[in-house]
């Protein structure tokens, strides 16, 4: 059992703070939990943002259950700085917050193109709910970048009345997904009248408020709208100087615990997998990860090491996806219900046993999907 803690501070109001906050509570830490978030908002879904948020009528699709850890949060206020012999988390209002127990979970932030002004990206409410006062002026839109959530701003934009260039390198999805369920995705995006452009580099250029994607060959689109989707970026600058961060990134243990007094979890925290120390940036990954590390926190080596396999799913083009399992995927899978072109539950077997399980517009619980990504029916 470690010695007990007096006081938790936790930097980051997103799903791994949020959930870090209420693991501490259900492993039985009745004592002073500060949240520092730099967002004003209290904590909400991020991929509602790119799916119903964007369009009309989700305008509360964004919002979670009121929180109920009772920590003391501390929003607008944004942690610049952490002295681990000390034990003190410097903020930007001027101000010291001391702990005794500290959750490191300040997620990522998009990465960025160009410095360009004009160069639009999606990562928290406000982005979100400009982009979507941007849309209502149905302008021509460009996006960079063909991954899922390159893939759901274009399918909203779509569905705003916006005529949309999707600029990916390589097939859509592809690199995320595999062939068989990309070629799905970008069949249903085409028929919506999506065009897709593939090039090895795009690059953002022009002036500010009058940007244009520069493509490889030299090609030059205009657009009313720049969006560019092409990844993120952990922000673990305020831990500069500490010793903590390997090239950019949060190393854990297997239990979310950088070192003693000091967990992680979210997209900034690279975590054991069975193919190496890795950041898995995605939702459920993100509460399994604080789950684990507000229970190790408490509970030290007591506490359960991380189990983690991954969930993920996107909604885009009319079509709806969850997979249970690694991907991408290879080859065409068995279908255990439905068939090809319609909705269906699909696996993929592996040679080493593995599985994964892909619902693809198809209601299934996800205890279910995880169940058939272990078990070959
Ligand atoms: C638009 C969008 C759609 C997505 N859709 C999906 C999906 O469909 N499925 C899926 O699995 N995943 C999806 N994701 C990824 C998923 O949302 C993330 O993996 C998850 O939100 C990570 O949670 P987090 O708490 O680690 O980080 P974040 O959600 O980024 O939260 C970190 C918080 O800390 C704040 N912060 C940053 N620096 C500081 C600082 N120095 N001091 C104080 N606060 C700070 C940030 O502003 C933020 O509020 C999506 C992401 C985006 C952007």
């Amino acid at each position: 059992m470690s010695a007990p803690i007096g006081r938790v501070v936790v930097a980051g109001n997103g799903i791994a703070g949020l959930t870090a906050a209420d693991a501490l509570r259900a492993n039985g830490f009745d004592g002073e939990l500060t949240i520092v978030g730099d967002e004003p908002h209290a904590a909400y879904s991020r991929p509602a943002l790119s799916k119903a948020l964007l369009l009309d009528g989700g305008t509360a699709a964004h919002e979670l259950p009121p929180a109920t850890h009772g920590a003391k949060e501390i929003l607008g206020v944004r942690a610049c700085g952490l002295d681990v012999e000390r034990r003190v988390v410097r903020l930007d209002d001027g101000s010291d917050l001391p702990y005794d127990g500290l959750v490191i979970a300040t997620g990522s932030r998009a990465r960025r193109l160009s410095g360009l002004p004009g160069e639009v990206t999606l990562r928290g409410l406000d982005d979100a709910l400009a982009l979507r006062g941007r849309l209502a002026g149905r302008p021509p839109v460009a996006v960079v970048g063909g991954g899922p959530l390159g893939m759901e701003i274009a399918s909203a934009c779509l569905a705003a009345g916006c005529r949309v260039t999707l600029v990916s390198q390589g097939v859509p999805l592809a690199a995320q997904l595999g062939p068989y369920l990309a070629d799905v995705f970008v069949r249903a995006a085409v028929e919506r009248g999506l065009t897709i452009v593939e090039t090895a580099a795009a690059r953002i250029e022009g002036r500010a408020g009058d940007e244009r994607v520069a493509l490889d060959d030299g090609t030059v689109i205009e657009a009313g709208l720049v969006v560019s989707a092409v990844g993120d970026v952990p922000n673990t600058e305020w831990l500069a100087g500490t010793g903590l961060v390997e090239n950019g990134v949060l190393p854990v243990d297997a239990r979310g615990l950088v070192r003693p007094g000091v967990a992680a979890a979210g997209d900034l925290a690279a975590f054991p997998t069975p193919s190496g120390r890795r950041r898995v940036p995605l939702w459920s990954s993100a509460i399994e990860q604080a789950k684990a590390a507000g229970a190790a926190l408490v509970r030290g080596e007591e506490a359960p090491p991380l189990r983690f396999q991954p969930y993920f799913w996107t909604e885009q083009f009319g079509l709806s996806l969850k997979a249970a399992g690694r991907l991408p995927v290879d080859g065409a899978p068995v279908y255990v219900e439905g068939g090809p072109g319609g909705p269906g539950l699909m696996r993929w077997s592996r040679g080493d046993g593995s599985g994964t399980a892909v619902a693809l517009n198809h209601r299934v619980p996800i205890s279910r999907l995880r169940r058939v990504s272990r078990t070959a029916p």
